[in-house]
C-alpha cells in the first residue's frame, strides 16, 4: 500500500508524541521514586536524631509486651498465694479469738457425743496412699502430723482427700530439733515451709516428736518440753497429744491384731479419743489393720472428725 506524503508525516508526528510521552513517563515516575526514597531517609534520620530507631522501637515494645504478660502471671500467682495465706490466717484469728475468750487457753468449746480424731504421724510416704484409700472407702476424715518427705506432693493428696495436716518437725531428729529451743523452732519452720509450699497453707497444728511428755529429750537439753510447749503457744499454733494408741511405733511389724487390741484396751470407755498410728514406711501392718479398727469404733458410737485449730487439746504431761 502506498502512503501519501501527507499520511507519512501525521505518523512521524504521531510516533514522536508517544515517544516524548513514554520519555516523560519515565522520568516523572524516576523522580517520584527517588523522591520517596528520601523521604524515607529523610524520616529515618529525623527519628534517629530523636534517638529513635524504628525497628528498635518495635522490638522493644514486643519485650514490654512480654515481660507484661510475665508480670501478670506472676502477680495472679502471688495473688492466689495470698488468698490461701488469708484463709489460713483466718483460722489462727478465729482460734487465738476463741482462746482469747477462754483466758488464753486453747479452745474449751466442748465436742459433743463419742469422737475420735484418727492420727497419722511421720509420714508421708507410700503406706499413706493405702490409708487414704481406707479412709475415702470408710468416709472419714483424719488428721496427718507430717514430717520432711520424698513424697511430699503426696500432701497434696492428703489435703485434697478433706483431711487436716499437722505439723511434726522437718527432720524429726530428737537429738537435732531438742538441742536448743532455736533449733526446735527452725525445724519446725522448715517443714511449715515444705507444707506451705505444696498445699498453699501453713498448718497451725502440730505434735511433738514423742509428745509432750516425751523424756529423751532430757538427753539433749534439760527443760526444753516446758519451754517449748509454751513457745509453740505464743506462735499461735495448737499442739496435740494423744489418749489412745494403736501400739504401731513399739516396733515394725505388729500384727494387725494386736493393733486392734491395743485401740480396744487404750480407747476403754473415754468419750474423745486421739488416736495414735503412723503412717511412715515401715508401718504397712498399720495399714492392714485400720479398717478393723474404724468398723470397730463405728461399731462403739464414735464419729470421726479431723482435728482443727479450734479443737480441744488432748496434752499429757510434759515430761522435760
Ligand atoms: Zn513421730
Amino acid at each position: 500500500m502506498q502512503l501519501s506524503n501527507k499520511t507519512k508525516v501525521v505518523y512521524l508526528v504521531i510516533l514522536t508524541i508517544l515517544i516524548c510521552a513514554m520519555a516523560g513517563g519515565v522520568a516523572y515516575f524516576g523522580v517520584q521514586a527517588n523522591y520517596r526514597s528520601s523521604e524515607i531517609d529523610s524520616i529515618k534520620k529525623a527519628l534517629e536524631n530523636a534517638g529513635l530507631s524504628a525497628d528498635h522501637d518495635l522490638s522493644k515494645l514486643q519485650e514490654q509486651v512480654e515481660a507484661q504478660g510475665e508480670q501478670k502471671a506472676s502477680m495472679e500467682q502471688q495473688l492466689k498465694d495470698n488468698q490461701s495465706k488469708i484463709q489460713s490466717m483466718e483460722q489462727v484469728i478465729s482460734g487465738l479469738n476463741s482462746r482469747l475468750e477462754n483466758g488464753g487457753k486453747p479452745s474449751a468449746i466442748p465436742v459433743y457425743g463419742k469422737v475420735c480424731y484418727l492420727t497419722f504421724d511421720d509420714g508421708p510416704s507410700a503406706n499413706t496412699l493405702n490409708i487414704l484409700d481406707i479412709l475415702k472407702k470408710e468416709n472419714v476424715p483424719a488428721t496427718f502430723f507430717v514430717i520432711h518427705s520424698s513424697h511430699k506432693d503426696y500432701l497434696k493428696k492428703i489435703a485434697d482427700g478433706g483431711h487436716a495436716i499437722g505439723l511434726h518437725t522437718y527432720s524429726h531428729d530428737y537429738a537435732k530439733i531438742y538441742q536448743s529451743d532455736q533449733a526446735y523452732y527452725e525445724d519446725l519452720q522448715k517443714i511449715s515451709d515444705e507444707v506451705e509450699s505444696v498445699v498453699g497453707y501453713a498448718p497451725k497444728i502440730m505434735r511433738f516428736p514423742g509428745g509432750a511428755s516425751n523424756t529423751i529429750s532430757k538427753k539433749y537439753n534439760k527443760g526444753i518440753m516446758s519451754r517449748i510447749t509454751q513457745g509453740v503457744e505464743d506462735r499461735g499454733y495448737v499442739y496435740f497429744d494423744w489418749n489412745c494408741n494403736s501400739g504401731d511405733a513399739d516396733k515394725n511389724n505388729v500384727p494387725a491384731s494386736s493393733l486392734v487390741e491395743s485401740v480396744k484396751k487404750s480407747a476403754g470407755s473415754q468419750r474423745v479419743l486421739n488416736l495414735l498410728m503412723h503412717d511412715s514406711p515401715a508401718k504397712s501392718t498399720t495399714v492392714q489393720a485400720l479398717p478393723q479398727i474404724i468398723s470397730y469404733l463405728k461399731s462403739q458410737g464414735y464419729r470421726f472428725e479431723k482435728l482443727t485449730i479450734e479443737t480441744p487439746p488432748v496434752h499429757q504431761k510434759v515430761g522435760n
